[in-house]
């Protein structure tokens, strides 16, 4: 058991490492799937405004990305930003055995599909992986088990039932039991301090901080989850047991902030924000390396 982050053995992380290395994006065992299966626009950071289901015009012939090392040179945003939690090489490789949509065209809306409702399985296997090595969580770790050995049951399933699953009430199950796990962690680092179940859902989302200076408020054990925390200024700020799950971290200046201890945090979240060598990321999570060594 880890907790958060911190005080680990060798065998601790290396079992994390195994458990998450499937979850883990491989383009080149893909096919290109998110960039063809999502909607996106030129407004969010992608190269152009661009329907569901239609290749995007940097999308090379071998699945490959024509600009993939200048993404962040040319302000692709989007594209930095977006993790499939490995669900593109799942969907390639297991679920269509490695036949791509070229290869059966008939089935290529329907792969796009599948990969939309896989990348949503695979991000919650990422949380729970996660969740289930938090040691204030311990109280609810069958429950945690149970549900991640139920959602990993899923991504093995046929396109045609993936298609059929009922994705919001499994995701909602998830959630709360994500949501217990956050309680628990952030009341530990609060020093006992209890926050009501109800109280925690109204903080978080919906939260505007964009552009804020908030190096002098106290984060520890704080619920940003799906903050917009645009450009916020978080240097040197501590968020040991802070909630960040769905943040937005674009352009978030987390110089030598403290987020080792900090929960639900994604290396594409990173790949946003702005640190430097005196940032603290959790243990899971490697430094950008566009992030200055200042
Ligand atoms: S620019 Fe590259 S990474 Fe971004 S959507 Fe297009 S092909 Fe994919």
């Amino acid at each position: 058991m880890i907790y958060p982050h911190g005080n680990k053995s060798d065998k601790e992380l290396s079992f994390l490492h195994r458990a998450l290395e499937d979850l883990r994006v491989d383009c080149e065992k893909c096919f290109g799937l998110c960039c063809i299966a999502l909607y996106f626009s030129a407004f969010e950071g992608f190269p152009v405004d661009k329907e569901a289901g239609k290749p995007c015009i940097n999308l090379k012939s071998d699945f490959t990305c024509s600009v993939h090392r200048n993404l962040r040179e040319r302000g692709l945003k989007g594209c930095t930003a977006y993790d499939c939690f490995g669900a593109g090489q799942k969907v390639a490789q297991v679920t269509y055995g490695g036949h791509d949509w070229r290869q059966f065209p008939e089935s290529a809306n329907q792969m796009f599909e599948v990969f939309l409702i896989m990348r949503q399985l695979h991000e919650m296997l990422w949380y729970l992986t996660e969740a289930r090595t938090l040691k204030p969580a311990s109280p609810i770790q069958d429950e945690l088990s149970s549900i991640f050995n139920e959602t990993e049951g899923l991504t093995h399933l046929s396109p045609d039932s993936l298609i059929e699953l009922d994705m919001a009430a499994h995701r909602n199950n998830v959630n709360a039991l994500l949501q217990r796990t956050s309680e628990l962690v952030q009341n530990k680092f609060r020093g006992g301090q209890k926050t009501s179940s109800r109280r925690q859902n109204s903080r978080g989302r919906g939260l505007d901080f964009i552009g804020k200076d908030l190096r002098k408020t106290n984060l520890r054990g704080a619920n940003l989850r799906g903050a917009c925390l645009i450009a916020a200024d978080l240097r040197g700020v501590d968020l040991s047991g802070a909630d960040l799950i769905g943040a937005d971290l674009r352009d978030t200046d987390l110089r030598g902030a403290n987020l080792r201890d900090s929960i639900f945090l994604t290396q594409a979240q990173i790949n946003t924000a702005k640190g430097d060598s005196n940032t603290k990321l959790p243990i899971l999570l490697t430094r950008p390396t566009h992030w200055s060594n200042d």
